[in-house]
């Protein structure tokens, strides 16, 4: 299932209050094959296991949750996976592990909603791409989704030209021609074989890796929307093991996903000012996300603030907690300010970025927002 559909199936989830249970894990062994993650699962299940009174509901539901995270960690983990998320909620009998492409900092917590932070500070490496590595004898193909490698293919031609050459008596002329056709010939398969992997629209990007002279072959197979997700990847050589290439291009989707959350950073800074088209800093930000005016949001990993939460009209509000809620007079409590924020966004369907540790956003407060139109004060068009 993609990420998308999982996020929403999170979002759908409404236990009320304090029955969420959110835990990240980072999988990696630590020196000498031991686990960093079980020792601080054991710590946060007994912290956490103090919350409720003895024999309350609440307590019997978490005991089911935290259980059954147990048992997941214990019974199914893939050795090759750097992290996982898992979402629990007895109360609507709830249970969602996701295995992620990069190692989240270790999380176990309880809440009123799913906490989607570290998810979706992931979500750009969940997107499909594909890689090909060509030369003139073999080609390999690669198709991963979800930040795994699912399908793979090598096609293998034989070099039956150069022995030949001689023999047939063929002019210099005539025996490039002959090569150029079968470059074209096979660049064309190469490119089929993966089209038939993946609805065109469905591919994120396209990594090559090709021989000299040869990119330009395989560009003319690509269909127009194809052209537009190719990228080449020129760190790596066509030859390189597959471990090699494979890591090459999720490095630069790594990159591309900064490169797209940084620009989007900067533009939204510049139009940042009051009646502008975007917002930046916590409170605008929140406010604007709370009255669906948020086209786009932005954060930054390092994002860290502060909020609370009515809870009986359920407006959410930046900095310490108020006695009453300004719009309702009911209650207030403590709230995690990024969890909110993103958890609002996803309820909205809201595209979201991530920079880490982008100085001109941190400075501005480490979060912003591109507007879908202008804020009130200025007359709409
Ligand atoms: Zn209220």
């Amino acid at each position: 299932m993609p990420l998308d559909e999982f996020v929403q199936s999170l979002v759908k989830v409404n236990p009320g209050k304090n029955s969420f249970l959110s835990t990240y894990l980072d999988l990696r062994p630590e020196g000498r094959g031991k686990k960093l993650h079980s020792i601080f699962l054991k710590n946060r299940m007994s912290e956490l296991a103090q919350i409720f009174p003895a024999h309350s509901r609440e307590q019997a539901l978490l005991a089911r949750d935290i259980k059954r995270v147990q048992k997941y960690v214990e019974e199914k983990l893939d050795p090759s996976w750097k992290g996982i998320a898992l979402f629990a909620c007895a109360a609507e009998d709830f249970f969602l592990p996701i295995p992620l492409p990069l190692p989240p900092e270790n999380e176990m917590a309880l809440s009123s909603r799913p906490h989607l932070f570290s998810l979706m500070g992931q979500a750009d490496l969940f997107r499909p791409y594909a890689i090909i590595a060509a030369d003139s004898r073999q080609a390999r193909l690669f198709w991963i989704q979800d930040g795994r490698l699912a399908k793979q293919r090598s096609l293998v031609w034989e070099e039956e030209h150069t022995t030949r050459f001689g023999r047939m008596g063929l002019s210099l002329q005539k025996f490039q021609r002959h090569i150029q056709e079968h470059t074209r010939q096979r660049m064309k398969e190469a490119v089929e074989n993966l089209l038939k992997w993946a609805g065109r629209d469905k591919m994120e990007y396209l990594f090559t890796i090709t021989e000299e002279g040869m990119e330009g072959e395989m560009k003319k197979h690509l269909p127009l929307s194809l052209k537009k997700k190719q990228a080449s990847l020129s760190r790596v050589d066509s030859r390189d093991p597959d471990h090699k290439i494979l890591s090459a291009a999720f490095e630069a989707i790594q990159a591309l996903s900064r490169e797209r959350a940084e620009s989007l950073a900067r533009q939204l800074l510049e139009e940042a000012q009051p009646l502008g088209k975007a917002t930046a800093g916590p409170e605008p930000t929140l406010s604007a996300l709370q009255s669906h005016q948020v086209e786009r949001l932005v954060l930054d990993r390092r994002f860290q603030a502060e909020g609370w939460e009515c809870k009986s009209c359920g407006y959410q509000g930046t900095g310490g907690v108020p006695k009453a809620c300004p719009l309702c007079q009911g209650a207030t409590a403590p709230a995690e300010l990024r969890e909110a924020v993103v958890y609002l966004g996803q309820t909205q369907e809201i595209d979201l970025a991530f920079t880490d540790n982008y100085r001109p956003l941190v400075k501005a407060g480490g979060i912003g927002a591109m507007l879908k139109f202008h804020i009130s004060g200025k007359k709409g068009r």
